[in-house]
């Protein structure tokens, strides 16, 4: 079975890959498939953007079985903010050095246990058979008073976890992984997956 990722990111579909090596037989992004529509991500939650972006593809693969993600930040402080606004937040080619710089401002004397936050990422795959499903992983924590750390991307920086108090910037990226809203989707998918295409190994 060929899975098709709809993502441009290359880390994306290697971590996709250590997942679900036991599901299927090969797994590509959509540019290495030869695909590249246009996607209007025009949902209201992460799981309907990820499912535009998976139904998107799927239409134009329909042999394959397609997943596609989506994910963000939600700071509780600021009404779930920038949420599945967060690539776009203040702009999509802003920097995220000035976006944290700016959520760190905007949390500015806000008190540690206020400063809850969570990254959340939902995982749509469609099926050859056209039957489709969503899994969801949350990673719980909170925004720090400063930046810190150099691994990562986008948020890290200033989202901190418990019990290490430490940015996942900072996280090894195995250690960030086993707990990360995006492996724990991913698991998760990769169970239904296996139960879906009978690769079940239980
Ligand atoms: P997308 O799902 O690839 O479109 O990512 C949405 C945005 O959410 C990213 O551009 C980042 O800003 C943010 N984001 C999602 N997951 C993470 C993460 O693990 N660390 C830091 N930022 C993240």
């Amino acid at each position: 079975m060929r899975i098709i990722f709809a993502t441009g990111n290359k880390n994306k579909v290697r971590e996709c890959h250590e997942i679900l090596s036991d599901v299927a037989d090969e797994i590509i992004s959509m540019k290495e498939a030869g695909l590249d529509p246009e996607i209007v991500e025009d949902g209201k939650t992460f799981e309907e953007n990820a499912m535009i972006k998976a139904k998107t593809v799927h239409d134009l693969a329909k042999d394959a079985v397609v997943i596609a993600d989506d994910s963000g930040l939600c700071v509780d402080a600021l009404n779930g903010e920038p949420g599945i606004y967060s690539a776009r937040y203040l702009g999509e080619d802003t920097s995220y050095d000035i976006k944290n710089a700016k959520i760190l401002e905007r949390l500015k004397g806000v008190p540690k246990e206020k400063r809850t936050a969570r990254f959340v990422c939902a995982m749509a795959a469609v099926l050859p058979d056209e039957t489709s499903f969503t899994r969801t992983g949350v990673m719980e924590g909170y925004i720090g008073d400063h930046a810190e750390g150099e691994n990562g991307f986008g948020y890290d920086p200033i989202f901190f976890v418990e019990p290490q108090n430490c940015s996942t910037a900072v996280l090894s990226p195995d250690d960030k992984n086993a707990i990360s809203h995006r492996g724990k989707a991913m698991r998760a998918m990769a169970e239904e997956l296996k139960k879906r295409l009978g690769k079940d190994k239980k």
